[in-house]
């Protein structure tokens, strides 16, 4: 016998996590991606202590069929991808199957979950990533995961999670961009008992702007659209007179993800250019739409960072179309402007 051995896959689980589960947003951010692609259209988020006590995510989408309740919570096990082919043409928030196993081994997890087709119920609950409870359940359809004790096995990563707003304030600004990408979905996010968004989900995105940053925020955007043979754009960005010290007002969705992108935010910067002071930054919500196969998600775990095929046409899009709604706003006195 020699002495290399595969790991068993409890601990692969553990070694995963410590990627995919970074801090409680990143649980957040992984259920609610599993709500939206599961055609949810009211996504509920409770929170408690930062996250790091209780996480719940709770949809009403299409379910987890109860024969395959278990299998979800295994290694790359996912109904979003199968061939190497479909890696190329992501559609989905979700492809890796690594999210579920991850959390599961690093937390105490009950899942109970109703599919559409059967409308049959199960739950199982997971803690460190030994299954305890696996049983048939009562509840109407859509998906309700609950993560309590998050990092209670792995001692070394909760005595690096940082105080409870510090926490707080990550989940809160992915659920507010989550929200902003999605204003088609209802989203509920609570923490401590107290409201802290509620969106209507009726598509209107300049509603999902004035929940997030307030009424008074969303009467100063300006709408943007345009597109060409590869990439669509749509969204609305701040009058010049609005800015901010720093970048994070800029929300970037592309094919419905959240993503932290230089080149986008290149592109928008550029077209302010002088009307904007030195240091300051505009608030801006901007969705990129194209072909999956135009686009990489597969770089990191996080799915924050993508690539683009035509990343320099992408940039001008964005930058030719911010400039001509700048400039219209510029010479045709809009109705606050002429008082
Ligand atoms: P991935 O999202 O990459 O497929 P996950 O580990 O996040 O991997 O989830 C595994 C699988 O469990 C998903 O592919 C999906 O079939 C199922 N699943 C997870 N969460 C939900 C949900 N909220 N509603 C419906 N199905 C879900
Ligand atoms: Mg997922």
């Amino acid at each position: 016998m020699g002495k290399i051995k595969v790991l068993d896959e409890q601990l692969a689980n553990q070694i995963a996590a410590g990627e995919v589960v970074e801090r409680p947003a990143s649980v957040v951010k992984e259920l609610v991606e599993n709500a939206v692609d599961a055609g949810s259209t009211t996504v509920d988020i409770t929170i408690e202590e930062g996250g790091l006590a209780f996480i719940r995510v709770a949809d009403n989408g299409y379910g987890i069929e109860a024969g395959d309740i278990a299998t979800a919570f295994q290694r790359h096990a996912t109904s979003k991808i199968a061939t190497s082919s479909d890696l190329f043409r992501i559609a989905s928030l979700g492809f890796r199957g690594e999210a579920l196993p991850s959390i599961a081994a690093v937390s105490r997890l009950e899942c109970v979950s109703a599919d559409s087709s059967s409308g049959l119920a199960r739950r199982i609950v997971i803690e460190g990533g030994a299954i305890t409870a696996d049983e048939p359940a009562n509840s109407p359809q859509g998906t309700d995961m609950t993560v309590k004790d998050l990092f209670y096995n792995t001692p070394a990563r909760l005595k690096y999670m940082k105080a409870i707003q510090t926490e707080l304030g990550h989940i809160s600004d992915y659920v507010n961009r989550i929200a902003l990408a999605h204003p088609g979905i209802a989203f509920t996010f609570k923490h401590n008992g107290n409201v802290l968004l509620r969106t209507l989900g009726t598509g209107d995105r300049l509603q999902v702007i004035a929940a997030v940053y307030g009424s008074n925020t969303a009467k100063v955007m300006l709408p943007v659209e345009a597109e060409n043979s590869d990439y669509e754009l749509r969204g609305f960005i701040s009058k010049p007179e609005l800015t901010r010290a720093n970048r994070n007002g800029i929300t970037a969705i592309v094919n419905g993800r959240y993503i932290r992108s230089h080149a986008v935010n290149q592109a928008l910067m550029q077209a302010y250019h002088t009307l904007l002071p030195i240091n300051r930054y505009p608030l801006a919500v901007l969705e990129i739409g194209m072909h999956p196969g135009l686009l990489d998600v597969n770089v990191h775990p996080s799915k924050m960072e993508v690539r683009f095929s035509k990343e320099a046409d992408l940039r001008s899009l964005i930058e030719d179309a911010v400039k001509q709604v700048l400039s219209r706003q510029r010479h045709i006195p809009g109705p606050e402007s002429s008082r």
